[in-house]
């Protein structure tokens, strides 16, 4: 299972595509991808192969942007189908996640968001994870960043994850607790992935996020990463790749 994301100035689907088939050796069973073209959200999403998703996406995508994650899913809550596939959309439709791992306590959080109204499409965990930031957002008011934090603190579980707020768009937040995730750091781009090998032809700077880490990505700011549990501030530590 493999998480890419790109916020930057080239076209992001190529950048994502070609990522999750370097990401492909690490076994998967459906494929995902999302673009944001500064105006509309656009999904896509497959049981099977990247090459299926390809396939899938050249009919749903006329125009592509310059912000994309995307996602290979080794099923374990649902069925590998294309419902269950990643990435998942909050109930206002304005978030986007997608996840490697496991939200462990997934039930009862999903009761509670049901009872406060919210419907799920899928049988995942990951939809009650999009859902929980929502719920958390809204009641408090606050900044994408904040709210993934403040559920990332009620789940118990193991996951990389990057999650897409249309409501602030120039930003990407990602968190990692016991699945991998690094962050290239280019020129006035930034590139997400479960390892180097999607970005390290267009960057060698490479910042890898610890265990408990996770990070603001915004366009044209620095680069924040903290620690998801007492919010302190970690300076980040560039490491250069061997091309
Ligand atoms: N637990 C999530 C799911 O079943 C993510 C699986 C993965 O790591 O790809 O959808």
């Amino acid at each position: 299972c493999g998480i890419v994301g790109y916020i930057g100035h080239r076209e992001a689907y190529p950048i994502v595509i070609k990522g999750l088939k370097r990401l492909e050796y690490r076994g998967y069973d459906s494929a995902g991808v999302m673009l944001y073209d500064q105006e509309n959200i656009k999904l896509c999403k497959t049981k099977g192969k990247v090459s299926d998703l390809e396939e899938k996406a050249k009919i749903d995508f006329t125009s592509n942007g310059t912000i994309g994650i995307g996602h290979t899913r080794w099923a374990t809550h649902g069925v590998p189908n294309d419902v269950n596939s990643h990435p998942h959309v909050s109930n206002s439709g304005e978030l986007v996640i997608i996840h490697n791992g496991i939200i462990e306590n997934y039930a009862p959080l999903k009761e509670e968001l049901i009872k406060r109204g919210y419907s799920f499409k899928s049988d995942t965990d990951t939809e009650v994870l999009v859902n929980l930031i929502e719920e958390v957002q809204k009641k408090e008011n606050i900044k994408l960043g904040k709210a993934v934090q403040i559920a990332l603190n009620q789940v118990i579980g193991a996951y990389a994850i990057a999650v897409f707020d249309k409501k602030n768009p120039d930003e990407i937040v990602a968190a990692r607790l016991g699945s991998p995730l690094a962050i290239g750091v280019g020129e006035d781009e930034f590139f997400i992935a479960s390892d180097a090998s999607p970005f390290i032809e267009y960057t060698s700077n490479a910042i890898y996020l610890e265990d408990g880490e996770m990070a603001n990505i915004r366009l044209h700011k620095p680069l924040k990463i903290r620690k998801i549990k007492d919010d302190s501030l970690v300076d980040p530590y560039i490491q250069e790749l061997q091309m």
